[in-house]
């Protein structure tokens, strides 16, 4: 397998096993008919979709890496982590991610009650038919809920009004820590990788200082090409991962057909002078 930047990978999308709202199953027929070359399924927060995902596959012949995207609380803020090419049945990583996920049903309780004191009954049990797996109920579910009940024309605006920091179905939450997060996934055999770094809306001195503790624990990897950043922050994170010796990595972000603004395998390819994190997992891909 030829593991160049041009290889067309697409190492970060979502299942009905999190927040997305096509199987693994679908999710591998899709990729395979976009052209995708490896793919990975990274979850939130879960890996219960990760044989599914290797068989599915498999019976493509879709080259595969084991995924996980993994909800971290860094200075008082959300980062998002993506493990890449680790041992999905790893007891710590199984386990830590089963802690991270705990705290999901009371916080989705309390942001109904946000949004029922603001006019919107019943949120929970209507967020609570969206959900594919009862243990990682999202925003997301609630955004659904949100547009499909009338209340918002589509989901960016469900966010907007209603579910970010300050407004009324916002709950504050503590997820893993980036030291363990970066632990799990590095000790399970994987490659720790920064999600979307140009959504955090960082200034340049905290960025740094979330690069450079991201390293120190480990981690190895940063998003350069995917869903969430536009064409200027391709360049933006390529110097950085440059800067910084970082492996970088391409992914859409996929999390269905009638949301999603990029789809699987769509994005252009990496630039020539980074190194992809793919050619650090030749050994962990399943073919
Ligand atoms: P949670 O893990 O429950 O906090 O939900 C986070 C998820 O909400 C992300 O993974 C995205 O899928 C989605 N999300 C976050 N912000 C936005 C936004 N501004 N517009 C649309 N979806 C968003
Ligand atoms: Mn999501
Ligand atoms: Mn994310
Ligand atoms: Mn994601």
């Amino acid at each position: 397998m030829n593991l160049a930047t041009t290889l067309n990978a697409d190492l970060h999308c979502h299942s009905v096993v999190s927040d997305g709202t096509l199987t693994p199953e679908a999710l591998a027929g899709r990729a395979k008919a976009a052209g995708v070359e490896l793919w990975s399924l990274t979850d939130h927060d879960e890996i219960g979709g990760q044989q599914r995902a290797i068989d599915a596959a498999r019976a493509l012949d879709l080259p595969y890496l084991t995924g996980t995207e993994i909800s971290v609380t860094f200075a008082g803020r959300v980062v998002h982590i993506v493990g890449l090419g680790f041992d999905h049945r790893a007891p710590e990583m199984v386990e830590g991610l089963r802690a991270t996920r705990g705290g999901r049903e009371s916080r989705a309780r309390e942001m109904a009650a946000g949004l029922a004191q603001v006019g919107i009954p019943g949120a929970f049990e209507g967020a609570l038919k969206y959900v594919g797996n009862p243990e990682l109920i999202s925003r997301t579910h609630f955004a659904r809920f949100l547009v499909d009940g009338g209340f918002c024309n589509d989901v960016p605006e469900v966010f907007r009004r209603f579910l970010t920091d300050g407004k009324p179905g916002f709950v504050p939450h503590k997820w893993a820590s980036l030291k363990d997060a970066v632990g799990w996934i590095t000790r399970a055999g994987g490659i720790a990788v920064i999600a979307h770094p140009g959504r955090y809306d960082f200034t340049p001195t905290e960025e740094y200082a979330l690069i450079t503790e991201f390293m120190a624990h480990g981690g190895r990897g940063i998003e350069v090409v995917t869903g969430s950043h536009t064409a200027a922050e391709f360049g933006r994170y390529a110097d950085t991962a440059i800067e910084f010796g970082l492996l970088a990595s391409r992914g859409s972000d996929f999390h269905s057909p009638e949301e999603s603004r990029v789809d699987l395998g769509t994005l252009p390819p990496l630039a020539g002078r980074l190194t992809p994190v793919w050619a650090a997992l030749a050994e962990r891909i399943h073919h």
